[in-house]
């Protein structure tokens, strides 16, 4: 390899188009990497990075909807990345680039990364999405401990679907399904029909008697749900007056129309498995939320509180039964609490959407809550709103977003999966010089899993 490598990639532009960009890779695992773009210095990147070429990376709901995201533009963007290390092995890699993922000296980790959440690590970058430029360019440096190998199992077009395989799984983890629970996938189209895939890989592991539904509108999205392991599929047309169908519904959608059914047809709670960067049902920073894959939990006085809480973000205004009832806990004001450790209290309590949007950002151009990621809102009023509603009907409401690669490869090497999730999800390859076009093709209805190829990726053009 020489050094530096110089290429070209492609950009993402504020306004969805695509340019290319001149970009140059300079330096060394050990010491850190400088990159320029256009011949000017455009980024320096500490210890702890590889460089990789890309093979192949697919195109997510993220990449086309990624000028709705907090994050700068222009980027390189593509985050679900199968590449050849310096000996030509193939590997995938995780997306954050967090101190425990960069394999740095454990004293210099950050309070996030020592909890084991490093995908929550404020100091990360992520692969594709913030700064670091990702694998629609022919090169990408990668956090030396996010490599993994390629098991030989999979089939080259499954491996492509390693990333958002993770992301389903961990969706799977984050809702903890209960025996005997109903979970519907509302959308199954890419992620949804990962969802699923996952769900049911994760039941024939677990033997955890669970019932799993499908809901859509296209017929053929609903019989690939099926192949993949639903048990039942459900037309949403079908569903105009229907009411609490299942405990667990997995909204997939990313619209505020999806959300809305999916909480009337949950009867326990709904997980949000979508970041468009949209206001929805009155909440401005769901987004935010799935970033920081919060959870919304209806309670009242007298509920017992999340396992493990010592600390509560509280308004002025709460009223003194809900403070009572909080005794036990430490309990601070919204800015006080993102002074803790990581950045915010284990709880915080909402009595309506612009209270719950105050405790994810408190603080505008601030991109912290005043509950911690992965911690959760107690929803305590009782309106017409989205807190209201998930209070009175006591429905809760989580998130998640990237998952673990190693379960997840733990999980795709199963022979059901590991051939036939690629042939079934994967349907358009293109080159990366016609990446727009790639987006185009992703972007129409009812369209598969979208791969965008580097020269020398042995997946062929075959759709
Ligand atoms: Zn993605
Ligand atoms: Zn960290």
């Amino acid at each position: 390899v020489p050094r530096p490598v110089a290429f070209t990639a492609p950009e993402y532009q504020p306004d969805g188009s695509i340019r290319p960009a001149a970009y140059a890779f300079a330096g060394d695992t050990a010491n850190g990497w400088t990159v320029r773009r256009d011949g000017r210095e455009h980024l320096r990147l500490g210890p702890g990075y590889r460089l990789l070429e890309v093979s192949h990376c697919g195109i997510c709901a993220t990449d086309l909807a990624r000028r709705l995201l907090p994050f700068p533009l222009p980027q390189v963007t593509g985050h679900e990345v199968v590449a050849r290390d310096e000996a030509g092995q193939a590997v995938v890699v995780e997306i954050n680039a967090s101190h425990a993922a960069r394999g740095l000296p454990h004293e210099g980790w950050c309070a996030h990364c020592r909890a084991g959440m490093p995908s929550h690590c404020p100091d990360r970058l992520v692969l594709g999405i913030h700064d670091l430029p990702g694998g629609f360019g022919p090169w990408m440096l990668a956090p030396v401990d996010a490599i993994l190998p390629v098991p030989a199992a999979l089939s080259p077009r499954t491996t492509t679907l390693v990333e958002p395989f993770a992301a389903a799984l961990h969706a799977v983890h984050r809702l903890a399904p209960r025996a005997r629970e109903r979970i519907a996938v509302l959308g199954p189209g890419r992620l949804g029909s990962l969802v699923v895939a996952a769900l049911a890989a994760w039941r024939r592991r677990s033997r955890a008697p669970i019932g799993i539904v499908a809901i859509g509108r296209r017929a053929d999205a609903l019989a690939r749900a099926g192949d993949l392991g639903a048990d039942e599929t459900l037309d949403v047309a079908t569903l105009a007056d229907a009411e609490g169908i299942a405990d667990v519904v997995v909204e997939t959608t990313g619209s505020p129309e999806g959300l809305a059914l999916a909480l009337r047809l949950a009867t326990r709670a709904v997980h949000v498995k979508s970041t468009t960067g949209q206001p929805t049902l009155g909440l401005r920073h769901l987004t935010e939320l799935v970033v920081d894959e919060v959870e919304l939990l209806p309670w009242r006085p007298g509920d017992p509180l999340p396992a493990a809480a010592t600390t509560v973000a509280v308004h002025p205004s709460v009223p003194a039964d809900v403070r009572a009832a909080l005794a036990g806990l430490r309990v601070l004001d919204p800015h006080a609490a993102r002074a803790l450790p990581l950045g915010g209290a284990d709880l915080a309590v909402a009595a309506d959407v612009a209270e719950a949007d105050a405790m994810l950002r408190p603080e505008a151009g601030v991109e912290r809550g005043a509950v911690r990621a992965r911690g959760t809102i107690l929803c305590v009023g009782d309106g017409d709103d989205l807190v209201g509603t998930l209070a009175r009907r006591r429905v809760q409401l989580g998130s998640s977003r990237c998952g673990d690669f190693r379960a997840a490869l733990d999980l795709l090497v199963e022979p059901t999966l590991a051939e036939r999730l690629g042939e079934r999800l994967v349907t358009d390859v293109v080159p990366a010089e016609r990446l727009a076009d790639g987006f185009a093709r992703a972007d129409a209805p009812g369209a598969g899993k979208v791969i965008v190829t580097h020269p020398g990726a042995s997946l062929g053009a075959r759709v």
